[in-house]
């Protein structure tokens, strides 16, 4: 079967390899910046786009009949949007190389795909700790709803919802335990420590999953690059195709601890 394009009429150009992105951030404990390159993750990236674009599903370990409709890319080109992948290049104990691959957050609900690097923090764990709080914000959502403006309890019930809220965010932060090529484990609460809140969702994108993997498995990384897939996202900085290193937002401030110790 040849390869489709997921925008018919349009023509698909592979994006550029250099191999020099760029992916890192600032160690406070060397007290200068990691920094990662994309080296051969490049061409890696864009030979899964190929496989991606050929059977339009991620579950590509599954035989075909046996396929996850829920691993199907058509919806990355639907309203929601596409989504990034990452691939690091590493070297095995034996010098051998490997390929780990991730995608960012939950794709279609799932967090695990055969095939793919995991999330960083337990999924199991992660539901038991939020599954109950977000019962009780959505509870005190409705009851907020029923209650006149600027009434004392409407008040009340703000600022426990607020606070329900904060105090989630603050013990999701202490799940992920991100661990860097010295063998230290460090939480985002810890990391971020004097510098605010961690955005949410960080810890969940391709390269900290990617990272984390590599260095609980004993891989040295040669490679990282992010591809992006699927349809635009509003703000138009994401375009189907192109490569990308980790972000800024949520990346960078932690790249630096989980980079720390790689030669
Ligand atoms: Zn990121
Ligand atoms: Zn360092």
């Amino acid at each position: 079967m040849p390869p489709q394009s997921p925008f018919p009429g349009k023509q698909q150009q592979l994006p550029v390899t250099t191999g020099l992105l760029s992916s890192g951030g600032w160690c406070r404990q060397c007290r200068r910046d990691h920094s990662l390159t994309s080296g051969a993750a490049e061409q890696a990236c864009q030979d899964l786009m190929a496989q991606l674009d050929r059977h339009q599903r991620i579950d590509l370990q599954v035989a075909s009949d046996l396929a996850d409709p829920r691993c199907s890319t058509a919806a990355l080109f639907a309203e929601a949007g596409g989504k990034m992948f990452g691939v690091l290049t590493c070297r095995d104990a034996g010098g051998n190389l490997v390929v780990l691959r991730a995608f960012s957050g939950q794709y279609n609900g799932l967090w695990q795909v055969p095939g793919w690097v995991g999330p960083v923090c337990d999924p199991v764990i992660f539901q038991r700790l939020t599954a109950p709080v977000e019962a009780r914000i959505k509870v005190l959502g409705q009851q907020l709803a029923c209650l006149p403006d600027h009434s004392r309890q409407r008040l009340l019930l703000r600022r426990q919802r607020r606070n329900l809220s904060r105090h989630l965010m603050g013990a999701i932060h202490d799940l992920y335990h991100l661990v860097n090529f010295r063998g230290e484990q460090a939480s985002l609460s810890e990391i971020f420590s004097d510098r605010g809140m961690p955005p949410a969702g960080t810890g969940d994108c391709c390269a900290p999953k990617l990272l984390h993997h590599a260095a609980r498995n004993g891989l040295q990384p040669e490679g990282l690059a992010e591809i992006y897939y699927g349809r635009p996202n509003t703000s138009a900085t994401r375009q189907h195709g192109h490569l990308y290193a980790a972000c800024d937002e949520k990346c960078r401030p932690i790249l630096g601890f989980m980079l720390c110790g790689l030669s």
